[in-house]
């Protein structure tokens, strides 16, 4: 019982038992037993929807009880806030909670005031980076969905970060949860943790595959759902769950999918709503539409007046909250979604789908089948304690083979291990320039001896790789001068370090870097369209292969381009020069060359170039190529040149959205959602944010650019917009048409006609809120109202 655990803060059991926990699930009650509120390392690797987060709860408040903080690490941004929320009800007993997100440059020194802290493992690591003292102290350290260590993208930042958490203090308690995995018992081994390993779930799980007019299940029992001649099987499946009053969680493979899906399924679910179900829907579309003008906003909100809707990551946060919510008060009959919804979002379901088994992998060539671990987190999502009597997790085969295959692969097949991805080079060159920068190391030996604290290490016990990468990436942060070596140590530069706080990948910085100093007019360049000698393309191959890390500008410095195609060549340099000579001296890059060359860093993820899409911008190319920054990459180098291509067309969304185009327009020319826009902004931003400290450090002229293309980017607007919108409450739409009424600056506004400024804010208090901002006097619009009325009234 809740109320019989000893080391909490008085009052805890009582409440957990007033929320109706009034007994530990079997897992909980393991790992209490292993020691989870003693200081002990655990690690829980257990189904989804079991409880893990009361494990790392009574671990993180016995550990505030004994006087010490703890840190909740979330995969998620967006599940930083859920927790924080969720932690919050232990305030009341004196638990304070804080949550740390936003930029990436601050030491947050505020948060080691809190006794528990929520935060991404990027967030955790920028803050060991910055030197935030309070990391130092952390008794206990929770990571949440720690099998996410086998991403290639994200997982190397959890594995170094828990790495070096636990180096800075040997003590540190530390308690991992993650879904059941192939081999929890070597994640344990990496934490020196007791592992709590389980199958237990609260509610059963019945498995199975639908196939013909039957649900087969691996219990051997068959339920049937009949599938009308030429219908689909989602569609009956979810009838048939409606049939018995419960909810379908679709999985898809695709966002578009998940859209078709629901328009469809749609179709399914308006037949069983009730008369007040439809007026609830009805209003809750509308709030959808609020949220933002665009097609994917009505798009969602016409499913959803259905009962239906879709979810995905191109939906923004305030969408998905309205969806997640609307489906656990299950108005929401059916969500499509693609996995982001199994990954932590609490919104189980009584029937979940898995309809698409295969996603397209372009390393793999073709469709590829997901991970069982995937897949099972995906069925874990179904049923809901205290509501359904069980869950039921189907999938779809269309034929016996498939039949088989989906039973032996995910019904009875066990989820795949666990693997450190740690020896990317991308992910190397980060985290060794930051381990260098932030102190933990400076030899080479001392920076292998703390990558033995890795699940790397563990996993590759006599293998020389993780050394030859090292070096690999040793050579290659030298040559880019962010470290320097002396004899057998090893220090970062001044820029190196600014890189390493500026959480930049050092590839990013050092294209950056390379960029503007190209646009200083620092280094001459050959940048013509059309300048293909055959040699420089060979020397471009050799950089790529050999060394991987000098920049084909270095290469050019180096005069590798001295036995170009003559001929060509001249003709170039007379252009070149011309471009040169704008440049020089001179602080004028236009913000496309800017926006350019934050896309193209790996920092960057750019928009897919279609196969339809490349006449488009070779053309957009060709017009403007005067005004990036850097070499265009020879066409014969498909893939640079691709690269080089999707960059500028998201430099180009980039630029519409600073030219005020409608984010609705945008979303349609360049095939996105909402959220994608924000994403793509935010990073352009946040790497814009960086250039301009880089540039500033180095001395560059271009200082000023950077500022102006970073505002114009984070306000969506045209220069001449920039003033105002510096004023809160003015955003793109409202400055566009205080400007175009004569108002065209702060003080402008300050000096303006009331009746003017509230014809262009449409709205008293807006008026009033945005007057008291820009410091007017007397804000109030109470006159001006009234006559505006009155004249409207005489008319
Ligand atoms: P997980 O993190 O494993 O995916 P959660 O921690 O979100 O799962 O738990 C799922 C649900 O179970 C939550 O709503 C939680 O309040 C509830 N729960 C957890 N432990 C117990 C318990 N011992 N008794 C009753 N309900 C519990």
């Amino acid at each position: 019982k809740p109320t019989e655990l000893t080391g909490l803060p008085a009052g805890v059991g009582e409440h957990l038992e007033g929320e109706g926990v009034e007994a530990l699930y079997p897992p909980q009650a393991e790992a209490v037993e292993a020691g989870v509120t003693d200081g002990e390392n655990v690690v829980a690797a257990v189904p989804t929807a079991s409880g893990k987060t009361l494990i790392a709860e009574l671990a993180m408040l016995s550990a505030v009880e004994r006087g010490g903080t703890a840190l909740y690490i979330v995969p998620l941004r967006a599940l930083a806030s859920e927790k924080k929320t969720e932690f919050e009800r232990w305030e009341e007993y004196g638990v304070t909670v804080g949550v740390s997100t936003g930029n990436y440059e601050s030491d947050g020194e505020w948060l080691g005031s809190r006794d528990i802290v929520v935060a991404t493992s990027e967030k955790v690591d920028s803050l060991v980076r910055n030197g935030a003292s309070w990391i130092d102290d952390l008794s206990c350290v929770v990571s949440d969905e720690v099998h996410l260590v086998d991403d290639r993208n994200r997982g190397p930042t959890l594995e170094v970060t828990l790495a070096k958490l636990r180096r800075l203090n040997h003590d540190l308690q530390t308690v991992a949860l993650s879904a059941t995995v192939g081999n929890a018992p070597e994640i344990a081994d990496w934490l020196d943790a007791e592992l709590v390993d389980s199958d237990w779930r609260p509610i059963d799980l019945k498995t199975g595959v639908h196939f013909g007019n039957a649900i087969n299940f691996a219990d051997g029992s068959q339920r049937e759902v009949s599938v009308d001649s030429g219908g689909k099987q989602t569609p009956a499946l979810v009838d048939d769950t409606l049939d018995e009053g419960g909810s379908s969680l679709v999985f898809v493979n695709s966002r578009r999918n998940a859209e078709s899906a629901a328009s469809r399924l749609g179709g399914v679910t308006s037949e069983h709503l009730t008369d007040e179900e439809r007026g609830e829907l009805r209003e809750l579309a509308t709030a959808i539409r609020d949220v933002s003008d665009t097609a994917t906003s009505d798009d969602l909100a016409e499913c959803v007046a259905k009962g239906a809707a879709f979810h995905h990551a191109g939906l923004s946060s305030e969408h998905r909250d309205l969806v997640e919510g609307a489906f656990r008060d299950r108005l929401i009959k059916v969500i499509a979604a693609t996995p982001t919804l199994a990954a932590g979002v609490n919104t189980p379901s009584r029937r979940v789908i898995v309809r698409d088994w295969r996603r397209y992998d372009p390393e793999f060539g073709g469709m590829k089948p997901l991970d069982t671990l995937e897949v099972h987190q995906m069925m874990g999502r179904a049923g809901r304690p205290g509501l359904d009597p069980y869950g039921e997790a189907v999938l779809l085969a269309s034929n016996n083979d498939t039949k088989e295959e989906l039973f032996e692969r995910y019904v009875n097949g066990e989820p795949e291990p666990v693997r450190s991805k740690l020896a990317a080079e991308p992910a190397l060159r980060t985290h060794l320039l930051a381990t260098v920068a932030s102190g933990f190391a400076n030899t080479r030996e001392d920076l292998l001896e703390f990558l033995d604290n890795t699940l790397y290490a563990v996993q590759s016990a006599g293998n020389a790789q993780l050394e030859t990468v090292t070096d690999t990436v040793l050579d290659y942060l030298e040559a880019n001068e962010f470290v320097e070596r002396e004899g057998d140590t090893i220090t970062a530069t001044e820029i190196g370090h600014t890189v390493s706080r500026l959480y930049l990948d050092p590839m990013s910085a050092a294209e950056i870097i390379d960029g503007l100093r190209d646009a200083a007019g620092e280094t001459g360049r050959d940048r013509q369209y059309g300048s293909r000698g055959g040699l420089d393309r060979d020397a471009d191959a050799d950089a790529d292969e050999s060394a991987g890390f000098t920049t084909a500008n270095d290469l050019l410095d180096e005069g590798a381009l001295e036995n170009g195609d003559g001929e060509e060549k001249d003709e170039q340099s007379a252009e070149a020069e011309e471009a040169d000579a704008d440049a020089d001296g001179t602080d004028d890059v236009s913000a496309l060359g800017l926006y350019h060359l934050v896309s193209r860093t790996p920092d960057m993820y750019q928009l897919y170039l279609k196969s339809g899409d490349r006449d488009e911008y070779e053309e957009v190319l060709f017009e403007r190529e005067t005004e990036l920054l850097g070499r265009t990459p020879l066409e014969y180098d498909d893939v640079a040149f691709e690269e080089w291509l999707s960059a500028l067309k998201t430099a180009r969304m980039l630029e519409d959205w600073a030219s005020e185009v409608d984010e609705d327009r945008i979303a349609e020319r360049y095939e996105v959602g909402p959220g994608d826009i924000r994403g793509k902004v935010d990073t352009a931003e946040w790497l814009l944010n960086a250039a301009e400290r880089l540039a500033g450090e180095l001395d560059l002229p271009n200082v000023v650019s950077v500022r102006e293309a970073k505002k114009r980017v984070e306000d969506g607007v045209r220069e001449e917009l920039l003033d105002l919108t510096s004023v809160r409450g003015v955003g793109r739409k409202r400055a566009r048409r205080l400007f175009e009424a004569g108002i065209e600056s702060r003080a402008d506004l300050r000096e303006a006609d009331k009746p003017v400024v509230l014809g262009a804010l449409r709205g008293q208090k807006t008026a009033e809120t945005v007057l008291e901002n820009v410091g007017r006097e007397d804000p109030s619009m109470e006159g001006v109202v009234a006559d505006s009325d009155a004249k409207r009234a005489g008319r």
